[in-house]
């Protein structure tokens, strides 16, 4: 059991309950008389518009939503969207693409590299 007493009526700063009980300074009794059961303390819910600040759009993966994208390792344009500023490869859940389709993509994107389509790095220059 909790100690936490129930005040009868609470009006101000529900956070700081200062019981109406007195703490006894004998602490043999452990719980302190507490009235009679009212039933309802739940803790206060927040409204329903309240949570998230962020409303987050759902992920999805773009060449399943487009049936004809198509994966290319001969297309860098469209591989440079799934790869970081440092062409580092973005992970799926960042970008929402599906595992078939990331497997597709990273393996297009490698080869891509080999073909001196895509940058390694960034400090590759001319
Ligand atoms: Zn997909």
């Amino acid at each position: 059991m909790s100690e936490e007493v129930k005040t009868p009526e609470v009006k101000a700063a529900p956070a700081a309950s200062t019981p109406e009980v007195k703490a006894a300074p004998t602490s043999n009794d452990r719980r302190p008389a507490r009235p009679a059961a009212t039933g309802d303390r739940r803790p206060a819910r927040k409204p329903a518009g309240a949570r998230g600040r962020f409303q987050r759009r759902r992920k999805f993966c773009k060449f399943c939503a487009d049936k004809t994208m198509h994966i290319d390792h001969k297309d860098p344009v469209l591989l440079g969207q799934f790869v970081t500023e440092r062409y580092k490869i973005l992970p799926s859940r960042v970008t929402g693409t599906c595992a078939k389709h990331q497997r597709a993509l990273t393996t297009a994107i490698k080869r891509a590299r080999v073909l001196a389509l895509m940058s390694f790095t960034p400090l590759h220059h001319g």
